[in-house]
């Protein structure tokens, strides 16, 4: 019985933060986990920088609301959901995530909460567990699953390692040369046809 995790951030949505970052125009918040290895010292730096200008849930929310799939996700994910079980991944927040997840008809997430202030302001966040995509992969192993995972940043390659076979979907550069294990997909095809070599 196999079972397919994927990451949400630049796989199957765009990059939250950069989104953002684009959309107030402060620079600053363009590092995403394809830059910054250390999770804990991005989100402190993130949320240092939203406090700084005075930004709010409801302001990211308000730009989470006008994201759309990336270009042919939606498809990939309905033919992959009709070939197997697919549980998404994420190092996002639910307080983030419903907009999109209605996008791509629903799928099952798993990811992480932010700590919001009753005044909107985002005072910290709280993780599921630590190392929860690769926690998550070895759980669903034990209740009997071959896990295939797929994922674009270091936040993935715990899940990527602890998977039966792991993909990198249009990684950065460093990461392609540091993890030459893992084979790489530019596009959604050659990520089913990747993904088909491993499915019954
Ligand atoms: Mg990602």
């Amino acid at each position: 019985m196999q079972l397919v995790c994927m990451d949400l951030e630049g796989v199957l949505v765009p990059e939250i933060w950069i989104a953002f970052a684009e959309k107030t125009g402060i620079e600053a918040l363009k590092k995403t986990t394809r830059d910054v290895p250390d999770y804990d010292e991005l989100m402190q730096y993130r949320l240092g920088i939203l406090s700084e200008h005075g930004l709010k849930l409801p302001d990211i929310q308000s730009v989470i609301d006008s994201l759309h799939p990336l270009e042919g996700a939606y498809e990939f994910l309905l033919e992959l959901r009709s070939r197997t079980q697919v549980i998404i991944l994420s190092d996002t927040f639910e307080q983030f995530a419903k907009p999109l997840m209605r996008s791509l008809d629903w799928p099952t997430l798993f990811c992480n909460t932010l700590k919001v202030d009753s005044d909107g302001a985002i005072s910290g966040y709280t993780l599921r567990q630590k190392d929860g995509k690769r926690k998550a992969v070895l759980n669903l192993k034990a209740t009997g699953f071959e896990v295939i995972a797929s994922g674009d940043s270091y936040n993935d390659l715990s899940m990527l390692e602890e998977a039966d076979h792991g993909v990198l979907f249009r990684p950065p550069e460093s990461i392609v040369l540091e993890r030459p294990e893992f084979p790489v997909v530019q596009n959604y095809d050659e990520m089913m046809r990747e993904f088909l070599r491993f499915l019954d």
